[in-house]
């Protein structure tokens, strides 16, 4: 029997699920999205909003009403109203608790000895200064919770910046985490279905410019060696996480080639859209798979890709002009978002090599090319 999907977050990810959704017609009858902006993109690719806070209750149980599965493009959903509604979830709401609190998915990870960068709790002043002298310096001051694309987080590297990066986050639960010297920050999309299949795609490379997501190169220029690392870890985390998803692991390749998680994202992830145009089966239609209880598609990597972000420049707030492209293995994607602002998502492009017969530096040197024509410029 088809069912109705409920998806909480109807920005880029919440579209390209919609997208993916509208392509599994035969199991899927109606998509609806909870998001605060009215015509977000998810409603503007055709699905049906209701405008609302990710954590009104009341926003939430109406999503529930006009859902037979729910799942989320974002990990601020509300637990406790979620916790008690008899429509299914994916992944579990038990699994986005321990993701949404990045203290108590570091504590999950290393209970399961899983590999972290050392950290701690932070109450007070004091104590952060206490576990300063344990750690050394540099460290990553981190706000708990809803803090993404690095938005929460200080580097504190002088002992004169302590009470500065303390007081920026005032008033929020806070922890630290000793700073990894890595060499590569890179990540595993991996997907488990409602019957316990699992599989991966391969090991992206993830270059980031001010904490933003910049360009995913996949595969990732590493070692067979770190590879098979990964993947087992990439393994491991989806065995002690529970529910059905995609789920987008972040790791540091450190100087040793050891391989550390940063964080897990129980959801498709940016490092993920190269999947669009390289593999047979996209994340976002995985991800639906995976929830609605179907086989899983193939996770190979038909074409080397490279994903560049398109982001709002800096200083700029307002309408902008229509960004158009056209070149032979060259897939854009604009999100559909009126207004720029400094650093915002509003678009990607894959760079394919769709006859096989570029190396990476080339895809990086057409990458680069295109990213002064999709320029993000004032309408007026
Ligand atoms: P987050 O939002 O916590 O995933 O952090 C965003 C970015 O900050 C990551 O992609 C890294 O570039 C950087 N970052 C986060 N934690 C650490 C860490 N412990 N050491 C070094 N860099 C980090």
């Amino acid at each position: 029997m088809k069912k109705r999907l409920g998806i909480i977050g109807g920005g880029q990810l919440g579209m390209m699920i919609t997208e993916a959704a509208q392509d599994l017609s035969d199991e899927i009858s109606k998509i609806t999205v909870l998001d605060p902006t009215d015509n977000c993109p998810a409603a503007q690719a055709g699905a049906k909003q209701i405008v609302g806070d990710f954590k009104d209750k009341n926003a939430i149980v109406k999503l529930a009403e006009q859902s037979d599965i729910i799942t989320y493009e974002i990990e601020s959903g509300n637990t406790d109203v979620l916790n008690k509604l008899n429509t299914e979830i994916e992944p579990s709401p038990s699994t986005l608790s321990i993701i949404q609190d990045k203290l108590s998915q570091k504590k999950f990870l290393s209970e399961n000895e899983l590999p972290v960068s050392e950290f701690y709790e932070i109450i007070s002043l004091d104590d952060l200064h206490e576990k300063i002298r344990e750690l050394g310096l540099p460290v990553l001051l981190k706000v708990r919770h809803d803090a993404y694309d690095g938005r929460g987080n200080f580097k504190i590297v002088s002992e004169t910046e302590i009470e500065k990066a303390y007081q920026y986050f005032d008033g929020k639960s806070l922890m630290v985490e000793k700073f990894v010297d890595f060499k590569m920050e890179v990540s595993v999309i991996a997907v488990r279905n409602t019957k316990g299949e699992i599989a991966a795609y391969p090991m992206v490379e993830n270059i980031h410019e001010n904490n933003i997501l910049k360009m995913t190169i996949a595969p990732a220029r590493v070692s067979d060696s770190v590879i098979n690392d990964a993947n087992e870890i990439a393994k491991k985390t989806m065995h002690v996480l529970k529910g059905a998803g995609v789920f987008g692991i972040e790791m540091f390749v450190d100087q040793n080639s050891k391989i550390i998680i940063n964080e897990i994202a129980p959801r498709v992830h940016n490092s993920g859209h190269h999947t669009l145009q390289s593999c047979k089966t996209s994340q976002f239609e995985q991800h639906l798979r995976a929830i609605l209880g179907l086989d899983l598609g193939s996770t190979d990597l038909v074409h080397k890709t490279v994903m560049y972000n398109i982001l709002g420049p800096g200083g700029f707030e307002g309408k902008y002009k229509p960004v158009q492209l056209e070149k032979d293995g060259v897939y854009l994607k604009m999100y559909g978002k009126n207004v720029s602002k400094p650093q915002r998502k509003l678009g990607h492009f894959n760079v394919v090599d769709i006859n096989d017969s570029k190396n990476t530096s080339e895809l990086l040197g057409i990458a680069d090319e295109i990213k002064n024509i999709v320029t993000i410029v004032s309408l007026d």
